[in-house]
């Protein structure tokens, strides 16, 4: 199986058997020896790790970052427009106003972490990047609009590995996985919309997502043809 998911309490983390292991994402700070005691038992040891992925810097995607780079020494890659973010264990400029600040900090999505030491290797994506640890198998492409650096695995097997450009069902992707569903918030919507599209235009049939899913492309693109908002 070339992708397995996690689900953790906030979220999901995602495995991707690469020319080397690649983790997609880490959740919450909390979360970290979940992670790391799953990995073992998928038998990867720390230095096994070839990459972690960040598909944005959202608290409940990005909270272990520390951990898992402490834990694995990996390079931690993550969109140009949230390398900041992360360094500043969500603490930096891009927060959204007050009013929906507090609706994502009730759902735990913009608490602060425990940042990324600034010395740690990062490899920041402007645009499609080709890792040597995804190599013959995907690759990462920038899907700004959720936050301005959110990133998505693109693996040649048309999984895709979205983050939050979607939710997959309701309540975060408790009730009715399979169906997309808007998330509550996006830095940029429009941006967002068109970064589904560049998506769907990669021919991927599967989208795995940062809350519920698996989703089918072509719901994704019924989806989009019936919210123009997006
Ligand atoms: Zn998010």
């Amino acid at each position: 199986m070339l992708i397995e998911c996690l689900r953790l309490t906030a979220s999901q983390v995602y495995l991707v058997h690469g020319p080397r292991p690649v983790l997609v994402d880490v959740g919450l700070a909390r979360d970290a020896p979940t992670v790391t005691a799953w990995l073992a038992r998928k038998q990867i040891a720390p230095r096994d790790l070839g990459a972690i992925i960040l598909t944005h810097a959202h608290a409940d995607h990005a909270g272990a970052v520390s951990a898992l780079a402490h834990w694995s020494g990996a390079p931690v890659v993550v969109g140009m427009g949230d390398v900041s973010t992360v360094h500043s264990g969500g603490r930096d400029g891009s927060s959204p106003p007050t009013g929906i600040r507090r609706v994502l900090a009730s759902f735990g999505l913009i608490q602060a972490y425990p940042p990324l030491p600034r010395h740690y290797p990062v490899i920041p994506v402007e645009t499609g990047l080709e890792l040597e640890a995804l190599g013959g198998v995907g690759a990462v492409l920038p899907v700004p609009g959720h936050t301005s650096g959110s990133v998505a695995v693109v693996l040649d097997s048309g999984d895709v590995i979205a983050g939050d450009v979607l939710i997959g069902g309701y309540l975060l992707g408790v009730v009715a996985r399979s169906t997309p569903v808007s998330h509550f918030h996006h830095v940029d919507r429009s941006r967002n919309r068109a970064s589904i599209g560049a998506l769907l235009s990669t021919g991927a049939h599967t989208w795995h997502l940062g809350h519920g899913g698996p989703v089918a492309s072509e719901s994704v693109r019924a989806w989009l043809d019936r919210s123009p908002s997006g």
